[in-house]
C-alpha cells in the first residue's frame, strides 16, 4: 500500500513531460482541421488543450447538448447533498478558447473521406478526428430492460433526466420501503460508481426513512475497493444495506419494469425503488465508425489513442479500451490531455511520445468521508501497464479524520477537472 506522497509524486512527472512535449510541438505550428465528437470529460479537456499546444489548428467541437450534466458526484444528487445545477456546465469556455462549436449530433463517419455527417444533413471534414462520446446503454442485454423500462426503472447512468428521476423515486418511496440496484458486470463506466451510489442512498435513508432497505444485486464478486466499501458499509450502514455478489445468486438476469421487480437465477425482488445499472458499450458513433471491435468498445494505440482499426481517428474516454486505466472521468481529463499532445506532435511532424498518466477514483462513502484508488500507468510499447510501485488505496484503518480529508480532495479533484473542461 502506497500512501498520498507517491500519488503526489508522480503527478508533478506527468506534468513536467506534458510541458516538454508542448514547447516543442507548439514551436512546430501545427496546422490543419481537428473535430472532437464529444463535448465530456475527454473530448471538452482535448479540444481546449489541442488549441492550447497548437493555436493555429482549427479546432470543432460537435456536441449536441448546450451544456454538459458531470455523472461525478451526480450520486451527491441522489442523497439529496447537492443540485443538479451545480452539476451543469456550459460551453461558452470553449468559445472563448477559439474552439468552434457546431451543436448538433455526429450519425455517421465516413474515415477514407475523413467525413462525419451530423444530424441535421451538415458535412464536416477533418485531418485528424477525436471520439469521446463516452457510453451507450446496450439496451436488452438484461432481458426486459428498455428505453421504455428505464422510465420506471431508472439506470441514471448518463446524469440529467435519469438522474432526477431516481431522485424523485426515493424521495415518494415511504419509510420501511425496499430499493434495489443492481450492478453489472465488468468493463463499464466508473467501477466504483455503483458502490458510492449505494453509500449515498443509503446515509439518505438512514437519515430520512430509516426503516427502509438497500439491496444491491451484483453479476461480479469482486469490485474496486471492495475491502474498504464492505468496512464502510458496516460501520455506517449496518443492516440497512446487504450486498449480493454473483456467487451468492446476485446475478441480475431479468428485469419486470410493470411490477418493477428484478430476478436472479432463483429469487425475484419487488422494488419499491429499483435502479438498473445496465451493462454498457461505447457510444454508437464509435460502433459507426469502425472503431470499436467485437466487446463493443474501441482499441487504441496507447500513445496515440489513435485507434488500433481506423487511422485518423483518436478515441479517448469511456469509449476506449485503455485497461487497466479504468472508465473514470479523470482518466479521461488526463487522456484529452495527453491525446492534444500527440496530435499536436503529429500535425507537427513529430512523432508521438510515451508519456505517464495518472488516475484517482474518489468515492464518497457518506457526504463528508470519501476513500481512493490511485495508479499510475506507462504507456511505452503501445499499451497500457500500470506501475506497481506507485499507486495505492485508502488504508482500511485510516487515522482520524483521513476519510473527511479525502471527501475534501475529492471536491477539489472534481473543481480542478470541471475548470480544465469547462472552466
Ligand atoms: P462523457 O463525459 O459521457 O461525454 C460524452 C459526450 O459525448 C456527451 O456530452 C455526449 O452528449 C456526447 N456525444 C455522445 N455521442 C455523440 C455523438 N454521436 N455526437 C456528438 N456528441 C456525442 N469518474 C470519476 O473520475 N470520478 C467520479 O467521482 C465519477 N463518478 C461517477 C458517478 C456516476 C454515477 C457515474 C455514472 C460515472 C462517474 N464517473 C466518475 C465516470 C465519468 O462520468 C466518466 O468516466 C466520464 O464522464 C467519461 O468521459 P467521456 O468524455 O468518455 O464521456
Amino acid at each position: 500500500m502506497v500512501g498520498a506522497l507517491s500519488r503526489r509524486v508522480f503527478a508533478a512527472g506527468l506534468s513536467v513531460s506534458a510541458a516538454l512535449i508542448t514547447s516543442q510541438a507548439a514551436r512546430a505550428q501545427a496546422k490543419g482541421r481537428v473535430v472532437v465528437v464529444g463535448g465530456g470529460y475527454g473530448g471538452a479537456t482535448a479540444a481546449r488543450f489541442l488549441k492550447r499546444y497548437a493555436p493555429a489548428l482549427t479546432v470543432v467541437l460537435v456536441e449536441p447538448n448546450d451544456a454538459y450534466v458531470s455523472c461525478p458526484f451526480s450520486n451527491l444528487v441522489l442523497a439529496g447533498e447537492r443540485d443538479l445545477d451545480a452539476q451543469t456546465f456550459s460551453y461558452d469556455a470553449l468559445a472563448a478558447d477559439g474552439i468552434e462549436r457546431i451543436q448538433d449530433r455526429a450519425e455517421t463517419v465516413d474515415p477514407d473521406a475523413r467525413r462525419l455527417v451530423l444530424s441535421g444533413g451538415q458535412a464536416v471534414l477533418y485531418d485528424r478526428l477525436i471520439l469521446s462520446p463516452g457510453i451507450d446503454i446496450r439496451w436488452n442485454a438484461l432481458e426486459g430492460y428498455s428505453p421504455k423500462a428505464a422510465d420506471t426503472m431508472p439506470h441514471a447512468w448518463k446524469a440529467g433526466p435519469q438522474t432526477l428521476l431516481l431522485r424523485r423515486q426515493l424521495e415518494a418511496m415511504e419509510d420501511g420501503g425496499l430499493v434495489v440496484m443492481s450492478a453489472p458486470a465488468a468493463p463499464y463506466r466508473c467501477p466504483p460508481g455503483p458502490y458510492e451510489r449505494a453509500s449515498l442512498i443509503a446515509h439518505y435513508l438512514k437519515t430520512q426513512k430509516p426503516r427502509s432497505k438497500l439491496l444491491i444485486l451484483d453479476a461480479k464478486d469482486n469490485f474496486s475497493k471492495r475491502p474498504l466499501f464492505l468496512n464502510a458499509w458496516a460501520e455506517l450502514y449496518g443492516d440497512m444495506l446487504e450486498w449480493r455478489g454473483a456467487s451468492d445468486d446476485g446475478r441480475v438476469s431479468r428485469v419486470d419494469a410493470r411490477a418493477n421487480a428484478l430476478e436472479t437465477d432463483f429469487e425475484r425482488f419487488e422494488a419499491d425503488v429499483a435502479n438498473v445499472i445496465p451493462p454498457q458499450q461505447a457510444g454508437f458513433i464509435a460502433q459507426q465508425a469502425g472503431v470499436a471491435d467485437a466487446t463493443g468498445w474501441c482499441p487504441v494505440d496507447a500513445v496515440s489513442f489513435e485507434s488500433t482499426l481506423q487511422p485518423n481517428i483518436h478515441v479517448i474516454g469511456d469509449a476506449s479500451i485503455a485497461a487497466p486505466m479504468p472508465k473514470s472521468a479523470f482518466a479521461a481529463n488526463a487522456q484529452g490531455k495527453i491525446c492534444a499532445l500527440q496530435i499536436a506532435r503529429l500535425m507537427s511532424d513529430l512523432p508521438p511520445e510515451a508519456t505517464v498518466l495518472a488516475n484517482t477514483c474518489y468515492s464518497y462513502i457518506a457526504p463528508d468521508q470519501a476513500i481512493s484508488v490511485a495508479g499510475v500507468y506507462r504507456n511505452d510499447g503501445g499499451a497500457f501497464k500500470e506501475l506497481a510501485e506507485a499507486g495505492g488505496v485508502s488504508l482500511l484503518d485510516p487515522p482520524l479524520g483521513d476519510r473527511a480529508r479525502e471527501a475534501l480532495q475529492a471536491s477539489d479533484w472534481f473543481k480542478a477537472a470541471t475548470s480544465e473542461a469547462f472552466g
